[in-house]
């Protein structure tokens, strides 16, 4: 198989993926597909991973963005969960130092709120135990002025109290690709920009798939003796194309979360508060920026094309207004956003707020595995499950065996420490080594903080630009970003580039545009991009930007303007 998981590779392995028929095929390059891939690879089985756009673009690029430790199914009563949720957390933090990172969480409590003074302290303490949280970061409550005084900003009518406790951050899109990459260094083979657009069987059993890479046009037919679907929000439009649609189906809610500088709403720390119509939003601080999320609506549009309207701006602006009343933010103070969709499983009578966020598995007549529901926190877990089941399906077609998951000692690319035991020394090296480069400590900090380890794949491809007394560039610091992302990480668009690889489009937007051009010219200059191609790559960018600029008034707004353009 090629060696590098590289855009000029793409043919190639697409030619590798048809040549011999695989054990597995996963259909979806989020966060679901990607775990499964390297799983199953981990496992010694032929696996391959085709991915209808890019990677994480689907909703493993548009969530809250948090390795949650589980609190909400101790409301619900779920203590296996709990512990399940609290085990897989402390895995990817050891990991995935570089992307999945502890930090602190304030849960105001006040009268008459959903959360009561001591059964926040009960429950904390419980899912402390259960979780396995390390004694740092156990929860601790703070009384009133305790409280104020670790966030001063928050509406102090009728406040108790909170709970201050921890939630780990991460980079959605990222942490999707370094697994993929992981994936990719444990054998398996992976394309993004190739759908799949039909199934292919053999005595009326799925095996193998059509499939066509949208960006040469090029059809293949790839088979396999298991095909996985994971494809998230479009899991019933792959089982559609098997004509298996019964059963259980999906129900599609879509949350929305808004960005603003950092002093327009300077928190301190996280706070997870209740809104007035008793939902929960998070306000979650990242470097020059605060993020908050979410809305959770039914949703029933185009699933390519989920968006942010004005009602649901507003709505999380008043919701961040009443907690913090004397922020007063505004529309024109939202700089970015986004919206995703929750694949969550229907079940009759419950609202979008009430669906259960746990993913299940779903075997068609034909032998199409769907695994569907779910969150982030999870996936290794689901990765397990549906591995465990490819694996007795193969062993009973073909005897045999495979060994159990390990993929809880798999370090993810990125998350090597370089012979240090503690990941922050390994940063520090990391950072000194990229000042000595001439690299400013600003941009050495933002690719440490998203490549992790291998930020030293990007320092190499430096050396020999500038010189002692010369440092790089923007231009060459650029260059070098950008041929990592192609060639060692599959980029093949600038607007992926500006919003997968760097989360430029989310958190810093202002960049993402003035960098657009100069990234279009150098992706260009190195894929061999023509003119018209360039002019495609710049119309894409530009609708990125425009979706964030301009907001359709609400969803029924929306749905003219999604036929407008499909017209
Ligand atoms: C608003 C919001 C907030 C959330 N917050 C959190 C959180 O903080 N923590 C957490 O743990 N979880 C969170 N979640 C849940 C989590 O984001 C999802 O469970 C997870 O990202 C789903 O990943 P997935 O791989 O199943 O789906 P996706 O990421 O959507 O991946 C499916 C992929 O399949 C591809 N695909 C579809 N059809 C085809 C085809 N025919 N051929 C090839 N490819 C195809 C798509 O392009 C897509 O990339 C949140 C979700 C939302 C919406």
């Amino acid at each position: 198989m090629n060696k590098n998981f590289s855009a000029f590779n793409r043919s190639a392995i697409l030619a590798g993926m048809a040549e011999q028929e695989l054990d597995l095929l996963v259909i979806g390059g989020g966060i679901t597909g990607a775990g499964i891939a390297l799983d199953a690879s981990q496992r010694g089985m032929r696996v391959g991973l085709l991915e209808q756009n890019d990677f994480g673009s689907g909703t493993s690029s548009r969530s809250t963005k948090l390795i949650h430790g589980g609190l909400r199914y101790l409301k619900q009563g779920d203590v296996k969960l709990v512990r399940e949720v609290g085990r897989e957390r402390a895995i990817l933090h050891r990991n995935a130092p570089h992307l999945v990172i502890p930090a602190p969480m304030l849960l105001p409590i006040y009268k008459g709120g959903t959360y009561g003074y001591w059964t926040s302290s009960v429950g904390l303490y419980i899912y402390d135990w259960l979780a396995g949280v390390e004694r740092k970061e156990r929860r601790k409550m703070l009384n009133r002025e305790e409280t104020i005084r670790h966030e001063p900003l928050l509406k102090q009518d009728g406040l108790k109290g909170a709970g201050y406790y921890y939630e780990y951050r991460t980079d959605d899109a990222r942490l999707t690709l370094d697994i993929m990459k992981t994936a990719w260094s444990q054998g398996a083979a992976i394309a993004n920009y190739v759908q799949v657009t039909e199934f292919l069987y053999r005595d009326g059993k799925v095996a193998g798939v059509k499939a066509k890479d949208r960006r040469s046009g090029q059809t293949w037919e790839i088979r396999a003796k298991k095909v996985v679907n994971a494809a998230g929000p479009w899991v019933d439009n792959v089982r559609q194309l098997d004509g298996s649609l019964q059963g259980k189906r999906l129900f599609l809610t879509k949350g929305v979360h808004l960005v603003v500088e950092k002093e327009k709403l300077p928190v301190r720390q996280s706070v997870y508060f209740d809104t007035p119509d008793g939902r929960m939003v998070f306000v979650i601080p990242r470097g020059n920026i605060t993020y908050i999320g979410t809305t959770d609506t039914a949703y029933k549009l185009d699933i390519n094309q989920p968006r942010t309207t004005r009602e649901d701006r507003d709505y999380l602006l008043r919701a961040v207004n009443a907690m913090f009343p004397q922020v007063k933010l505004e529309a024109k103070d939202v700089v970015s956003h986004w919206a995703g969709l929750r694949p969550l499983i229907y079940e009759e009578g419950k609202g979008p707020s009430e669906l259960s966020r746990k993913d299940e598995i779903f075997l068609s007549e034909s032998g199409l595995i769907t695994i569907a529901g779910g969150k982030l926190t999870g996936f290794r877990k689901m990765a397990e499950k549906v591995v465990d089941l490819v694996a007795e399906q193969l062993v009973q077609m073909q005897g045999g065996s495979f060994p159990a998951c390990r993929t809880d000692e798999i370090v993810i690319s990125g998350g090597e420490r370089l012979g240090h035991a503690d990941y922050a020394d390994c940063k520090q090296e990391l950072l000194k080594k990229g000042v000595a480069l001439g690299v400013e400590e600003t941009i050495a900090r933002e690719w440490v903080d998203t490549y992790g380890s291998n930020t030293l794949h990007i320092y190499e491809r430096l050396e020999g630009t500038g010189s002692r007394v010369r440092k790089p560039s923007e231009e060459e610091l650029l260059k070098a970003q950008l041929s990592y992302a192609i060639e060692a990480e599959m980029t093949v668009t600038a607007a992926d580039f500006l919003r997968l690889r760097t989360g430029w489009t989310y958190f810093q937007v202002k960049k993402a545009e003035a960098k657009a051009e100069t990234v279009i010219r150098l992706m260009g200059d190195a894929l061999g991009w023509s003119e018209a191609e360039r002019e495609r790559e710049r119309a894409e960018v530009r609708q990125l930007l425009e979706t964030i600029y301009r907001l359709p008034e609400n969803e029924a707004e929306l749905a003219q303007a999604l036929v407008m353009q499909n017209s």
